[in-house]
């Protein structure tokens, strides 16, 4: 599969009245064509800052990117104008939000705010756009669509605005689908019809997709690699099975620790972890997360982990895993 992101050493921060706030701290991750990556961890890790950042839509008057690299299909982004950016936008990487309600104009018919994309990025004319349109909703399952393209936003459910989001996000056929908490709203029958419908278009316009979820039931339905984000950095990464089946870092041990048993017989409290995460305006000297570790050592608290590879493709930056620590563990 050929790669289609590449980003590298990423560093995102906000200056605000309070401080600069370190949200993203020197991440590097890519993504192949065809594929989907999810990216979790609790509100607040940088997972959003991340893909937003992207795409470039950080507000720009708080945003400085002091470090790193974006390159799509071998572009920097970094360096591009706002109008190179906008035709990248929409054309070759979309985006779809958590909260359709607020991201569809609600004073546009959903077929007129599709066919706007089709004429903008693709060039076509109205005629054109609007039988384009039509094709692209009975492609996301929007019923009787000749009638329902003159509808507004308010009056189509929270599922069917989930799939009109998608049907403007892939009306271009882009290359990379950016989903940010693309289902969170909704119920696990339409959840699933949505994760259903993404994984088909994927297939047939060979998208790769990064999800961005907290969701780790979701996950381990779609994903193909999971990259698990804390306090602005990446702690592990792997193949989703193997991140399910051999699980790290105990930030990620603690994640699906915290995932309600579907058939547990016993009646049991459900884990939370405990504490909360650094205030990154000031981020800790060593490991982010060694305040609400139950494995924390003298180290964690003074050096960041490095990253030490587990097994080909899956990698926590933990310092449990340095090699004097197993071999410890082995002589024990
Ligand atoms: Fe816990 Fe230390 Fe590993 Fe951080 S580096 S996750 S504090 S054991």
């Amino acid at each position: 599969m050929r790669r289609c992101l590449e980003v590298n050493n990423l560093e995102i921060n906000f200056k605000t009245y309070a401080g600069t706030v370190y949200a993203v701290r020197d991440v590097s991750f890519y993504l192949d064509e065809g594929e989907t990556l999810a990216i979790v961890g609790e509100s607040g890790c940088g997972k959003t800052v991340t893909s937003k950042g992207i795409l470039k839509l950080l507000p720009k008057f708080i945003t400085e990117i002091p470090r790193g690299s974006i390159k799509f299909n071998g572009r920097e982004l970094l360096y591009l104008k706002e109008k190179e950016m906008n035709q990248i936008r929409g054309e070759e990487i979309s985006m779809i939000f958590q909260d359709p309600m607020t991201s569809l104009n609600p004073t546009m018919t959903i077929g007129d705010q599709i066919k706007e994309n089709l004429i903008i990025h693709k060039k076509l004319n109205r005629v054109e756009a609007e039988r384009e349109t039509v094709e692209i909703l009975k492609m996301v399952n929007i019923p009787e669509v000749e009638k329902r393209i003159g509808s507004y936003p308010h009056e189509f459910s929270g599922g069917m605005r989930q799939r009109v989001m998608i049907a403007i996000a892939i009306s271009c056929s882009p290359k990379i689908l950016i989903a940010d908490e693309p289902t969170t709203a909704l119920d696990v029958t339409i959840q699933a019809q949505i994760l259903n419908l993404m994984k088909k278009i994927q297939k047939e316009i060979l998208m790769g997709i990064i999800l961005i979820t907290h969701d780790l039931g979701v996950v381990a339905r779609i994903a193909d690699r999971i990259q698990v984000m804390y306090a602005g950095k990446i702690v592990e990464t792997g193949a989703t099975k193997e991140i399910f089946k051999n699980p790290k870092h105990p930030y990620t041990l603690a994640l699906l620790k915290s995932i309600p048993a579907f058939n547990s017989s016993k009646k049991s409290e459900l884990y939370a972890i405990k504490g909360t995460p650094p205030d990154l305006i000031s981020p800790p000297k060593g490991c982010a997360f060694a305040k609400r570790c139950d494995y924390v050592m003298k180290i964690c608290q003074e050096i960041q982990p490095e990253n030490f590879e587990i097994s080909k493709g899956h990698i926590s930056s933990c310092w449990l895993e340095h090699k004097y620590m197993k071999e410890g563990k082995d002589n024990e």
